[in-house]
């Protein structure tokens, strides 16, 4: 698919449930200036592959952010006139700010990316290897509601091959982070390119929207997919092999 310079802000409403390459989403940026914060919400735009945060994102130490989400936590129930006194929710607030800060949002902290360790491997040289059926649990950062899903990843190897599961735990810190699923995609793929040092990397994301499915249009069946195809990934007799393996 090439949206390439034609890309309108009528296109970018298209992407959803589509799929995108690297050079769209690069594009996106000032197009979205013509959208309402809701729209972009609804609809799921994002503005870019980095996740956007402030300089000043790691100041404060983990404990102090987990103070003060409790106490903000607090406020939101309170407003929204629960009993804090009960003994069923007294402790809510600090549970869910661990919660945010060490488990569904702990991808935030550079200082959770996994360490990764490569290994050289001649007899893989230029053979495809492809880790599929990643589940992840992320959140929309629209609605900060679950995305729920599966990731396929692959690379051709450039004689450097990675542990199996270093790609999944990649996977999780990604999606461990409020997200879009465009950008999740092109996060792990971006990720991978780099430490493999190929640009043959594959990533497809196929996930449930809670958001989607749970509230707003309450469409319980749709899945988005998304993808990224660098290299020789772009090839369609490998796409095709890619396929074939994931649909094995
Ligand atoms: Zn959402």
């Amino acid at each position: 698919m090439n949206w390439g310079s034609s890309l309108d802000p009528t296109g970018i409403k298209k992407m959803k449930n589509q799929e995108l390459v690297l050079e769209d989403y690069l594009n996106t940026k000032d197009l979205l200036t013509s959208y309402s914060h809701d729209e972009i919400g609804d609809d799921h735009l994002y503005t870019g592959v980095k996740t956007p945060m402030r300089a000043d994102a790691f100041d404060i130490s983990d404990e102090e952010k987990k103070e003060s989400i409790a106490k903000l936590f607090e406020q939101i129930m309170e407003v929204m006139g629960l009993d804090l006194k009960d003994d069923s929710l007294k402790g809510t607030p600090t549970r869910v700010a661990k919660m945010y800060i060490e488990e569904i949002f702990s991808g935030l902290n550079p200082a959770n990316k996994p360490k990764v360790a490569l290994f050289e491997n001649k007899y893989q040289y230029n053979q495809m290897l492809v880790e599929k059926d990643i589940t992840f649990y992320s959140n929309c950062e629209h609605h900060f509601v679950p995305i729920i899903g599966k990731a396929h990843v692959a690379y051709i190897s450039s004689g450097k091959v990675i542990g199996l599961s270093k790609l999944n735990r990649i996977v999780q810190y990604y999606a461990k982070r409020p997200q879009v699923q465009e950008r999740l995609t092109n996060q792990i793929a971006l990720e991978l390119q780099s430490i493999l040092d190929t640009e043959d990397v594959a990533v497809i994301i196929d996930a449930k929207h809670l958001c989607v499915s749970s509230r707003g249009i309450k469409d319980d069946t749709s899945a988005t997919v998304t993808s990224f195809y660098g290299g020789k990934f772009q090839i369609p007799e490998k796409v095709q092999e890619l396929y074939n393996y994931i649909n094995n």
